[in-house]
């Protein structure tokens, strides 16, 4: 039965928060919690960054919506910065993560139609995610989250990740295939990075064959693996990206991105949102991407993510049910070797909020803003959890 007049999508802990400073989250009873899962990746300034905040006030006290029946000058400022910052030509902000990637699927769609492709198809990976509209949740990779669905969206062709040839078998077999879609390092799939050569291929092989390469960094975006977009540690460039989460630090906001052809597939009238690229989240999105750039954040994610991996790897050595300690920047994931789902309760207990993907990967997307001091209270907590978890 539904509780409190909610459907039933989530079991939420029970604990409820009502302020937040930093990676510090406070309940009802004012106990502190650590907060190393960052609202799943959103909070990567912290919780109520003072410049945040302030835009977000002063916006809120002076236009909030508009419609884009009409310029929205916040909304022009904000592509034009995410453009300059990512090196693509042209943004269409949604409001989440799945709905930039359903503009991507439209884009992916258009380009094949307009190559005279009629069924188009996507090439996406085995253990991706990609959101929970019919389409997206269609593209992901995983039965659980199709469950129950179906029919499923078609003109989605499955790919096994980190895998060029049986990408290569794929476009003998498959002539209606105009894109590819795929995560730089799978988040809800269980931090699972695609290697820098498998990156490459994929670009050689989407020039080869006139395929839209679309990077859903709706998770690696916005500085959290160490550089502003995950692409940026390769020198290559996606025809299309999406991203979300960290982008308005907390106010929903999603762009898609695109660059040359892809950027002019759209025409009025082809794609739209009532409040997507509304004067308050672009208005916020624009200081959370300056402060990102000016403070040069991404480097501090790159370094503290490479010194955590290290400390994660001593205080953990010798542990049999450690299997496996990996990530890229803030985006680091401890697998076990078998099911830890319980370890999120025990955390919580303990004050600190961890989330466990894929069954058995406990996963950390500490905010860009850690201090060394917050880090190392991070792997004590950590370590000392999995120490008594694991014995
Ligand atoms: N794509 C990726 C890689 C994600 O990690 C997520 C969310 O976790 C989504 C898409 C969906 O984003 P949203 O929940 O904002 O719709």
């Amino acid at each position: 039965m539904p509780q409190h007049g909610l459907m039933s999508t989530y079991s939420p802990l029970p604990v409820s928060f009502v302020r937040g400073e930093g990676v510090w989250l406070y309940d009802n009873n004012d106990k502190q919690y650590y907060d190393a899962i960052g609202g799943i990746a959103v909070c990567g300034l912290g919780h109520c960054h003072p410049e945040v905040t302030k835009t977000i006030q002063q916006q809120a006290a002076t236009l909030v919506h508009t419609s884009n029946l009409y310029q929205i000058g916040y909304q022009q400022a904000l592509g034009e910065k995410l453009s300059a910052v990512s090196g693509m030509d042209a943004c269409f902000f949604s409001n989440s993560g799945a709905e930039a990637n359903e503009c991507a699927i439209k884009l992916a769609r258009l380009w094949g139609h307009e190559k005279g492709i009629e069924i188009p198809e996507i090439i996406v990976a085995d253990g991706a995610f990609h959101g929970r509209t019919m389409a997206t949740l269609s593209a992901t990779g995983n039965h659980k989250v199709q469950a129950g669905f179906a029919p499923l969206v078609q003109g989605f062709v499955r790919a096994p990740f980190n895998d060029i040839q049986a990408l290569e078998s794929l476009a003998k077999a498959h002539p209606n295939v105009v894109a590819v879609m795929i995560e730089p390092v799978q988040g809800e799939g269980g931090i699972h990075i695609a290697s820098d050569d498998y990156l490459a291929a994929v670009r050689a092989l989407c020039d080869a064959q006139g395929w839209l390469l679309i990077f859903d960094e709706i998770q690696t975006g916005n500085g959290r693996t160490g550089k502003y977009f995950a692409y940026q540690h390769l020198n290559l460039m996606p025809d299309v990206v999406t991203t979300a989460k960290g982008l308005g630090n907390g106010l929903p906001i999603g762009a898609c991105l695109a660059r040359g052809q892809a950027a002019e597939l759209f025409k009025p009238g082809n794609h739209g949102s009532t409040y997507g690229g509304n004067p308050l989240c672009c208005a916020t999105a624009l200081t959370v991407v300056n402060t990102i750039v000016d403070n040069k954040l991404p480097d501090r994610a790159q370094w503290l993510g490479q010194r955590l991996l290290e400390r994660f790897k001593s205080e953990l050595a010798g542990l049999d049910k450690v299997k496996e300690i990996r990530g890229k920047g803030l985006m680091i994931g401890i697998e076990m070797t078998e099911s830890c789902t319980d370890l999120v309760k025990i955390a919580l207990a303990e004050g600190l909020l961890i989330n466990v993907t894929a069954d058995r990967v406990i996963r950390l997307l500490p905010a860009l803003t850690t201090t060394d001091e917050e880090a190392e209270t991070l792997v004590t907590k950590v370590a000392t959890l999995i120490r008594s978890w694991a014995v």
